[in-house]
């Protein structure tokens, strides 16, 4: 707010060149709304990355599970091979082994490859992060350039209606602009330079002595 109002005061000063003007005048919600429709698509896109990041943690884990159980089961096959009587007997538990030990070679195949899928999606994801940053960045200053059109607008209503001036500093009291006497409580809320204050009697933007003081540092 304090920003705000010096820009209203360095505004009243300096009066703006034409082309500062124009800058004001274009199309800022458009562009608004297309940076934030390219913010929201990253973020979907990075949100939906990490989901299939973790299903496919479930999954890497649930087919981990299985292998081990797949090879207790290999292990307890072998110790029956030494307490069968028959040859057809062994001969299936070596089958059963075999069909075990080709379950697992799949098994672990699909895991790689859960890996790999799961390497790309969290590179995808970290790439979108700087790319999400300073496409908020870039939002925020639209957003404030287009809070100083709003107040540029108000200003320009104001001073067309007020003779030119439409900031006016409070001197002795008193409004600078049609010397309205302003309220003590006014005064001391206006210190606090984080409200748009306007005179009651002329409808002026009124600012502080720090505001006045200080314009010419910040400009
Ligand atoms: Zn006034």
């Amino acid at each position: 707010m304090e920003t705000r109002l010096r820009h209203l005061f360095a505004l009243q000063k300096v009066d703006l060149g034409l082309n500062e003007l124009e800058e004001m005048k274009g199309d800022l919600p458009f562009t608004v709304k297309k940076l934030q429709e390219s913010l929201d698509s990253k973020l979907h896109t990075k949100a939906e990355l990490e989901h299939m990041v973790q299903q496919t943690i479930i999954a890497r884990d649930a087919t981990d599970v299985e292998i081990l159980a797949l090879k207790e089961r290999i292990e307890k096959y072998k110790g029956q091979q030494f307490q069968v009587k028959t040859n057809k007997q062994y001969d299936a538990l070596t089958r059963e082994i075999e069909l075990s030990q080709v379950r697992i070679i799949k098994l672990q195949a699909e895991m790689e490859a859960m890996e790999g899928k799961m390497t790309v999606a969290r590179n995808d994801a970290e790439q979108l992060t700087p790319e999400i940053t300073e496409l908020e960045t870039e939002l925020g200053e639209k957003i404030v350039a287009r809070i100083a059109k709003a107040d540029y607008q108000m200003y320009e209503r104001i001073r067309k209606a007020k003779d030119g001036r439409a900031v006016v500093p409070v001197k002795r009291n008193s409004c600078g602009g049609c010397f309205n006497r302003v309220p003590p409580q006014k005064i001391l809320e206006l210190r606090k330079n984080d409200t748009l204050m306007t005179c009651e009697r002329c409808g002026r933007i009124l600012v502080s002595d720090d505001i006045v003081e200080n314009s010419a540092a910040a400009e």
